[in-house]
């Protein structure tokens, strides 16, 4: 029978639960406190350049999220990326690039090959990657990286693993899972070669799936809601009721697809959920700031993503080669990343453009002037990925109500696959429970 689905939050994983329970031949609406879907993911500039709340970077084992992708415009999953086989490309003088060969043939060969790092070295990178194998990826999970990676040599630390575990789990080796780290490797450096690619957004976050996916849930029925926050809910015998800052609506079931932080308050208020919500209470967070720059003329990169590790890791994207949208000709438009903790949460511009500069010389010598059009520090980008997190699944003690995001119960670290596939298994949760 076809019920009416409230889903509170259009980020990733509530458009995902939206989409999967339109599929399912359900009504769904989706509101979102914001003005624009995509929640942690999305553009925040009005007019061109259209900018996001950070620059992201995809992996091609994100299954579910280009699945989904497809689903709702399809050719989107290939048009809206820029595909680049693994690159961890340093101008001080290290270069791992994985050739397109197939499995595992172009790991061996990204590492045999890799510039910049000794044979020994090498050896025990592959050495490392057969003994997660032999454990078939399920390491103790009580390790942090850092004690998992301590007879790494410290150039296959600094150069390879350590920059993998910030980029995907956000938060420094010495307090990341090792067994979340263990998950990422597995998922996009086994199985097919495709998986281990690099995917770097060809659009604004918002236009790279909320957007076509709010149109397609409305050709299909159902709807989004913008600048609607629910400020409370309440179980109204077989129903729930959720109040809006102007008018309550009545749905059969209701998902709660916020961050942990935001559905603290909705969860607190309802017997029964209260443990959750303290639970939630006590995880930490970790931040990520992108400096949006244009350099007056322009610069030729050797691939649009180069990194630097010390004494903070800075990660710079290409956008002129990533983004047709952005930018004038004759320029360079760069998006400079810094994940997870730091001394460069206390920069300002000038410290912040000292330091790109210093890094960028390089790889470019002299430099053409720079202006920075943007700086977004979110502070809590993401979870602290820790051993033993507490993470809930997606049921609730309530009948009929569910919770979504990247924090729930799932393999994966604070990342738009783990909101996708989130979002996925909450509607799948809540069909079973029909
Ligand atoms: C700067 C930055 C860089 C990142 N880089 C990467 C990356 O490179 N690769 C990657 O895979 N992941 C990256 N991530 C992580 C990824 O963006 C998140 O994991 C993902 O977007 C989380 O989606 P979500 O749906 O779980 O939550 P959210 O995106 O937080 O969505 C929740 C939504 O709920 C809305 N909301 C909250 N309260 C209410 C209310 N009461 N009523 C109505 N609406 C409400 C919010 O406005 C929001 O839109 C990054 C995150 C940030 C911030």
């Amino acid at each position: 029978m076809k019920q009416s689905i409230g889903i509170i939050g259009g980020g990733w994983s509530g458009l995902a639960a939206a989409v999967e329970l339109t599929l399912a031949g359900h009504e769904v609406t989706v509101y979102e406190a914001g003005k624009l879907l995509g929640g942690r993911a999305r553009c925040i500039t009005a007019a061109p350049p259209l900018l996001d709340n950070g620059q992201h970077l995809l992996v091609g084992a994100y299954r579910e999220t280009l699945r989904l992708m497809e689903l709702v415009e399809p050719g989107s999953s290939r048009s809206g990326f820029k595909r680049l086989p693994l690159t961890l490309e340093y101008p001080e003088g290290v270069s791992i690039r994985a050739p397109r060969l197939p499995a595992p043939f172009h790991l061996a060969a990204a590492l045999l090959f890799a510039q910049g790092i000794s044979f020994d070295d090498k050896l025990a990178a592959i050495r490392f990657m057969r003994s997660l194998k032999k454990i078939n990826f399920m390491p103790d999970n009580s390790l942090t990286v850092a004690e998992a990676l301590a007879n790494q040599p410290v150039a296959i630390r600094r150069y390879l693993w350590e920059p993998i575990c910030v980029a995907a789990l956000n938060t420094p080796v010495e307090k990341a899972s090792f067994s979340v780290f263990a998950r990422v490797l597995k998922d996009s450096l086994t199985g097919s070669a495709g998986n281990s690619d690099f995917l770097i957004p060809t659009r604004d976050l918002s236009a790279l799936f909320p957007e076509p996916a709010a149109d397609w849930l409305t050709e299909n029925g159902s709807r989004t809601r913008t600048r609607t926050r629910v400020t409370s809910l309440q179980n109204t015998g077989k129903k729930w009721k959720l109040i809006l800052e102007d008018g309550e609506v009545t749905h059969d079931k209701v998902i709660i697809a916020t961050a942990p932080v935001h559905a603290i308050p909705l969860l607190e208020q309802l017997v029964g959920c209260r443990e959750i919500a303290v639970k939630l209470g006590a995880l930490e967070y970790q931040p990520i700031a992108t400096v949006y720059a244009s350099y007056l003329e322009p610069l030729w990169f050797k691939t649009p993503l180069l990194g630097w590790v010390d004494p903070v890791p800075l990660f710079v994207f290409d956008l002129d080669t990533c983004r047709p949208d952005i930018g004038e000709d004759g320029t360079c438009t760069v998006a400079v990343v810094a994940s997870a903790e730091g001394e460069h949460l206390d920069w300002d511009d000038a410290r912040w453009m000292d330091e790109i500069n210093r890094r960028m010389r390089q790889a470019f010598g002299q430099l053409p002037p720079v202006r920075i059009l943007k700086r977004v520090t979110e502070k809590r980008a993401t979870f602290s990925c820790t051993p033993g997190l507490y993470r809930p699944d997606n049921t609730t003690p309530r009948d009929g109500l569910f919770i979504a995001g990247d924090y729930t119960a799932g393999p994966y670290p604070s990342t738009l696959e783990g909101a996708v596939r989130s979002g996925v298994q909450c509607a799948k949760t809540l069909l079973q429970s029909s």
